[in-house]
């Protein structure tokens, strides 16, 4: 079983600010660790391995300092990892991002045959949740998304539990396929001494968009077909209006009345 977890450097807190002047995050100052639900993909990557065996290898697509979360995924248990990095991947909406990890998934594929990619559900930093389902879309595998449990997984196929609007469903996916996961997966370990120790002499592959064969006409702000017309921190407001009244009926006849004063309704 081969298995490739994708993880993606963010800021380390969820208080992640935007500078108002220019519309982008303030990366600079800001702590980076591995994305939380990445934690949990890369963990239920290494759980499977350890029950089916095999190797899990874990992709990244991110500046030069992107390399401390593929050291980081070695002492948590990966065996090969490899960085997608180069100035043309700069600025990249998903549409690109999910077109070059797929392209690196196709090159890791021709070396060795991939059955499952895991992703987080979503990052603390962008938060879409689509590059799971945008990689599956690129490579033409099946794809899962929040994905809570695996229920069975052999040679042959998978068995997940996925979390829908109105309650769970069971999917069987053949190999191979793409799955993104909730927190509810697995329970991220404590990263080994020796996990620690391989993971500063851990060999980290990296890859330009030509290493990869990336078509540079789909990577890249000036190519990506998203727009980020306006970005700003929403101010918070903490003026309340309590509704006040003899009864609950007369309540309720204000709050319509002030809403729709207030044009809500
Ligand atoms: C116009 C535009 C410009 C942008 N410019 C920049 C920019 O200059 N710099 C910048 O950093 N971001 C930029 N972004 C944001 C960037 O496109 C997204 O962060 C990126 O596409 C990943 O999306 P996400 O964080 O929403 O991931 P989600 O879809 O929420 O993540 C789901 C899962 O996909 C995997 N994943 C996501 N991203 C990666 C990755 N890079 N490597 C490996 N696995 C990954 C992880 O498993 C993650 O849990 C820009 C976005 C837009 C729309």
């Amino acid at each position: 079983m081969h298995i490739l977890a994708c993880v993606k450097q963010t800021p380390k807190s969820d208080n992640v600010k935007i500078d108002p002047a220019t519309g982008c995050l303030i990366r600079s100052g800001a702590e980076s660790a591995m994305n939380p639900f990445d934690e949990y993909a890369l963990e239920e990557a290494v759980v499977l391995k350890e029950q089916l065996g095999g190797q899990v290898s874990v992709i990244t697509m991110g500046p030069p300092a992107a390399e401390n979360v593929l050291r980081d995924s070695i002492a948590r248990g990966a065996d090969k990892v490899y960085q997608l990095s180069d100035m043309a991947f700069a600025g990249s909406d998903t549409w690109s991002t999910s077109y070059a990890l797929a392209k690196g998934a196709e090159k890791i594929n021709e070396a060795q045959k991939i059955d499952l990619i895991i992703c987080g559900k979503q990052t603390n930093d962008s938060d879409t949740g689509h590059i799971g389902p945008q990689i599956s879309a690129w490579l033409n595998w099946p794809n899962a998304a929040f994905v809570k449990r695996v229920v069975k997984a052999d040679e042959q196929c998978i068995v997940v539990e996925r979390l829908t609007e109105s309650g769970t469903e069971i999917l069987q996916l053949p190999y191979p396929c793409v799955i993104s996961v909730v927190k509810e997966i697995s329970n991220p370990r404590v990263r080994s001494v020796k996990g620690r120790m391989a993971a500063k002499r851990a060999e980290v592959v990296k890859w330009t968009a030509d290493d990869i064969g990336a078509d540079k006409n789909k990577l890249g702000i000036q190519h990506c077909p998203t727009r980020v017309v306006k970005s700003f921190s929403p101010q918070r407001n903490t003026n309340a209006v309590v509704v006040d009244g003899a009864n609950g009926k007369e309540k309720a006849a204000k709050l319509v009345a002030l809403l729709k004063e207030n044009k809500y309704i």
